[in-house]
């Protein structure tokens, strides 16, 4: 994607003997945590159903054996730490080092393998009540979650508040504090972008397209002339189907993305492709010279979420996007044909408050995480009850989106996230689409998106986002990347601008 001799130019960054010492024995844990994702993904998309206890056994043994391999790097990383005359790619290295080794050194074994188990049973016992749209039945094995979580942060440690342990998990370094400051600027923000756009019906609620069957042969067409209009190379990717969709990387030259196939809708099918395929952009342009280094990974969870959403978004739905995929998309669904661009873009921008937040559009998605995140928040502080949930769950849909589900189902126990352990997620969605808004708004300056778009020549778009955030790998905590690379700390007035440039200019 790079040409090769930009590529060639930026050399070796590693010359600290010791370095290059750690990240020589970094290479086992590296393989053995590429080979976990290769199992992880075969879970979803080949395995057998009943092999799913035997394929949790292995995995519980090879995270065992990650703790080993991490731990023969402490002598060699504790040498390290002394070293003055580092080199950014350098300090990067010791950095994440240790931010594994708190980990692995922190968390006790036991701790761990206990959340796995409760995760396990609590991901079965979520599937039946949401089922039967029954909180209540989900409530006891949430709580015990809460309660593990709640000890896993105070092993991690923490300042103020014991989201801040878990959230740093998925965002070093970033806080409470910061995710308070985005979220307080993003809903008022929103809410009256979103009063505006309603009144002004210039953008619909809902489209007959939505109802329109398609025939999954001619969508995985559709799928699959989409990822080669996005130039990924076909020899160093592949695409297939799972319940959830997702992107995993064995590789820098081994990424995989899943979709799904639902039978109507298209767009839910083919946005999802396109925001997947950010994702896998993402780690087929990693610094080669990174490559199989501690560094040699994405930024942070945001950081990625930032690369599908600006593919989803900022490209996908864009109106040049849309004119130049219009050909392709009616060559392949023959019910297209009395839809001309307009209708299209129209289609794929609906705007409503929905209780779904996978199926939420630009506009309400991030009062779905907030919900989420503040409901986390005060569950950790210990302010609410888990018996407390449903009712707070819908009266602060009604108070964002002026809306309530009807059921559980619907509300609370829409998400998996919960009962599988995660907690300190969600707010990651909401700074993947503030650090998208923020390369729109660097990018712009830079590049004519639109001309761009509508020729459907992506490399100066990729090029941008190599030079700026790719290269890097984790070299930088995502704050430093942001203010480096973006100009500025994680800025959420930058998503504003972009929703008012698109949704009311
Ligand atoms: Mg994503």
């Amino acid at each position: 994607m790079m040409s090769q001799e930009s590529m060639q130019k930026e050399g070796d960054p590693f010359s600290n003997p010791t370095i290059r010492e750690l990240n020589d024995k970094f290479k086992p844990f590296w393989a053995l945590k590429r080979s976990e994702a290769l199992l992880e993904w075969d879970l979803e998309v080949n395995m057998p159903e009943k092999a799913s206890s035997s394929r949790g056994f292995i995995l519980g043994q090879l995270a065992l054996l990650d703790q080993v391999n991490i731990a023969s790097l402490y002598p060699i990383l504790e040498k390290a730490r002394q070293i003055k005359d580092l080199n950014d790619q350098e300090r990067g290295v010791v950095r994440i080092l240790e931010y594994l080794k708190k980990f692995y050194t922190k968390i006790p074994p036991s701790l761990l393998e206990e959340e796995k188990r409760v995760a396990v049973r609590a991901t079965v016992a979520w599937r039946e009540s949401r089922k039967k749209s029954d909180f209540k039945s989900f409530q006891p094995h949430l709580e015990k979650i809460i309660d593990l979580k709640l000890q896993e942060a105070e092993k991690l440690g923490y300042e103020k508040h014991p989201y801040n342990a878990l959230l740093d998990l998925y965002e070093e370094q970033v806080t409470v504090e910061d995710m308070d400051r985005m979220y307080s600027r993003l809903i008022p923000a929103l809410k009256r972008i979103l009063e505006k756009v309603r009144s002004e019906k210039r953008y619909v609620g809902t489209h007959v397209l939505e109802s329109e069957p398609y025939q999954i042969e001619n969508l995985e067409k559709v799928n699959r002339r989409l990822t080669e209009i996005l130039g990924i190379p076909k020899d160093r990717f592949r695409m297939d189907v799972s319940t959830h969709p997702f992107m995993t990387n064995i590789s820098r030259d081994d990424v995989r993305i899943t979709t799904r196939y639902e039978g109507t809708d298209f767009a839910k099918s083919t946005y999802g492709t396109i925001h997947e395929s950010g994702h896998g952009i993402y780690e087929l342009q990693l610094n080669e010279k990174l490559e199989y280094t501690p560094i040699g990974i994405a930024a942070s969870t945001g950081f990625h979420e930032s690369q599908s959403r600006f593919w989803e978004n900022i490209v996908g739905r864009s109106k040049a996007f849309v004119s130049l995929i219009s050909p392709m998309l009616k060559d392949e669904l023959n019910f297209l044909a009395k839809y001309n661009d307009e209708e299209l873009y129209r289609y794929f921008n609906r705007v409503r408050p929905s209780m779904v937040r996978v199926e939420a559009d630009e506009l309400t998605y991030n009062f779905h995480t907030a919900l989420r995140y503040e409901i986390e928040k005060k569950l950790l502080a210990g302010n609410i009850r888990a018996s407390e949930l449903p009712s707070i769950w819908n009266d602060t849909m009604d108070d964002y989106l002026g809306i309530r589900p009807k059921n559980d189902t619907e509300g609370v126990l829409q998400d998996i996230h919960w009962s599988g352990g995660s907690l300190g997620y969600f707010p990651t969605y909401s700074l993947g689409n503030v650090i998208a808004g923020m390369i729109w708004y660097n990018m712009r300056n830079e590049i004519d998106l639109d001309k761009t778009i509508r020729n459907g020549d992506f490399a100066p778009i990729k090029a941008w986002l190599y030079e700026k955030i790719h290269k890097y790998g984790a070299t930088y905590t995502p704050k430093e990347l942001s203010k480096r690379s973006l100009g500025e700390s994680f800025n959420p007035d930058r998503l504003v601008q972009y929703l008012e440039w698109k949704y009311v200019s």
